[in-house]
């Protein structure tokens, strides 16, 4: 079944309400799980001003890359460059190429600087965007920085502006004044307005921008936890989350991991009470949808135990996005038994004691090995554990480290599931270390490549024997393109752009640029000069 949508098109409200292209630089199937792009398309469809409509990526797309497709909307099958307002929301870095490439297979302008009368507003929000939004910077008009909040018909607020540039295209077509009105708007910031001087070495000497526009962005936080959560209901079946409503309980995390960026941009922690979102739980249950309960820190949900019997006393089935040890009580383990999750996943991140105290996540792996027997004795069948390697001081004796969990691991679990007469699996997804802005790891080095495939060969060669162990690594590829998007500069849109032309992006991409982008993986002493934050 095809989500539901709304029917109202953009032929029938070229007066009022604005129509708003939402786009998701990635496929239908991603983005229809993601619950802050659903959130926003449920906010902004619900207000009188807004006639939203939501894009997504051809799955064609992705088995040939090269090929133009034209963008139409998922309701209307409307063109892309029909909308006077574009928004991206992009979660991940490794989508941004796809923001130049999705406006040029339109027939947009990608650049800012060639836009002008008669050309969309563009403007991107979201998590990755919002630790960074210089990689970007030379094709959007306004980037959204910080959490969504829920009052879209906030007098002064982003929407409210916006609509004003629907004004502003009727009367004067002044792009730069509307972009001054956009200088004390909490949250935005207007690349446009900020210019950047370079050393002859290549780092960052000053940051100018114009008159009136702040030195720094805030971030724009949903501080109230006296509204209705951020809920989607997901009706596709074609989806991770098929036939979920995604609620998110709470938001940061107080644990302060050094790698960590959510929990470091989401502070402070905010838990949503029970009763602002119970109506929810109930028409899931009504509707037979699994609820599927997202936060940062699930575990110290107070109410997270009533939360969790009530949804099982009631009929409903629930699935959590992932929970600290601490909060796997015998109570919870019994819970997510009954609730049918065939699998629980575990973050230990690195298993030798010294890098735990390193990175700030010091869960000590006797905790791990008794929940596992916990888990399994209880009957949930699968366990899945997620690792990371490259961190800063880590070395080949800490990842031999997680060879050693792992054994103990899987012995642990083949004693416990043999009582059960079945044996699951234990899977184990390592993944690089991704040094991002705003951690306490912001300036670290990314693992160069020759180091990953030795430390690589480690985890796969003390693991591959192991019957019911299987292992999975993240690409090499795919983490240095996030790592250099990560912390990269405008300069590096030359190579998003060339990217977008020639259908594909990795590592050679970035050859495009005037720099040499591996300089955004290196270490402290070089980025700390070039690095420049906007927040
Ligand atoms: S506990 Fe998890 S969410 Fe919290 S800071 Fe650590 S890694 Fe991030």
């Amino acid at each position: 079944m095809r989500e539901r949508h709304n029917k109202r098109s953009v032929s029938r409200n070229s007066g009022f309400p604005l129509p708003i292209a939402l786009v998701y630089p990635n496929t239908r199937k991603v983005g229809l799980s993601n619950l802050g792009f659903q959130f926003l398309f449920n906010q902004l469809q619900g207000s009188d001003v807004f006639s939203p409509q939501r894009f997504f990526v051809a799955e064609s797309f992705l088995k040939n890359p090269s090929e133009h497709n034209i963008p139409v909307s998922e309701e209307d099958n409307i063109p892309l460059k029909n909308f006077p307002v574009i928004a991206f929301s992009i979660p991940f870095e490794n989508d941004y190429w796809m923001v130049p490439k999705i406006l040029i297979d339109s027939g947009i302008k990608p650049l800012r600087i060639d836009r002008g009368r008669g050309d969309p507003l563009i403007l991107a929000g979201g998590v990755s965007v919002s630790l960074n939004p210089e990689p970007l910077a030379d094709f959007l008009d306004l980037v959204f920085i910080g959490e969504i909040v829920g009052d879209i018909d906030e007098p002064g607020g982003l929407w409210s502006m916006i609509l004003e540039f629907k004004k502003s295209r009727i009367a004067a077509h002044d792009r730069e004044g509307f972009y001054n009105s956009f200088r004390n708007i909490n949250g935005i910031y207007v690349p446009e307005a900020y210019g950047f001087n370079y050393g002859e070495d290549g780092g960052l000497l000053e940051i100018r921008p114009d008159q009136g526009f702040p030195d720094r962005v805030t971030a724009t936080k949903r501080l109230s936890t006296k509204e209705t959560p951020p809920f989607a209901m997901v009706h596709d079946q074609q989806t991770q989350f098929r036939n979920s409503c995604l609620v998110e309980i709470n938001r940061g995390c107080g644990r302060g991991c050094r790698f960590c960026s959510g929990g470091w941009i989401h502070r402070p922690v905010r838990h949503f009470k029970y009763l602002r979102f119970r109506d929810t739980v109930d028409q899931a249950i009504t509707d037979k949808k699994t609820i599927g309960l997202i936060g940062s820190d699930l575990a110290s949900h107070p109410e997270l135990n009533i939360i969790l019997s009530d949804i099982i006393n009631r009929g409903g089935i629930f699935s959590l996005s992932s929970i600290r040890p601490e909060g796997l009580n015998d109570e919870i383990i019994e819970l997510i038994v009954k609730s049918g999750q065939k699998t629980a996943t575990l973050a230990p991140e690195v298993a030798s004691k010294r890098l735990k105290k390193v990175i700030g996540k010091q869960i000590p792996n006797e905790r791990f090995f008794e929940l596992i027997d916990k888990l399994v004795a209880a009957g949930t069948p699968n366990i899945r554990f997620y690792f990371m390697i490259g961190l800063p001081t880590e070395t080949e004796e800490d990842v031999q480290e997680i060879v050693e969990f792992v054994k103990n691991a899987r012995q642990i679990f083949v004693n416990a599931s043999r009582s059960k007469g079945r044996i699951g699996r234990i899977g184990v997804q390592v993944n690089a270390f991704i040094p991002k802005p705003w951690t306490p790891f912001q300036w670290s080095a990314a693992l160069p490549k020759k180091q990953w495939e030795i430390r690589k060969k480690i985890i796969e060669n003390g693991l591959c024997k192991l019957k019911n162990v299987v292992v999975r690594h993240e690409s090499l590829r795919s983490s240095e393109v996030q790592a250099i998007l990560s912390r990269a500069d405008r300069r590096i849109s030359s190579s998003l752009l060339e990217a977008a032309r020639g259908g594909k992006l990795d590592i050679s991409s970035f050859s495009a640029s005037h720099l040499n982008a591996r300089f955004f993986l290196r270490g402290y002493e070089i980025v700390k000069r070039f690095f420049h934050g906007m927040l």
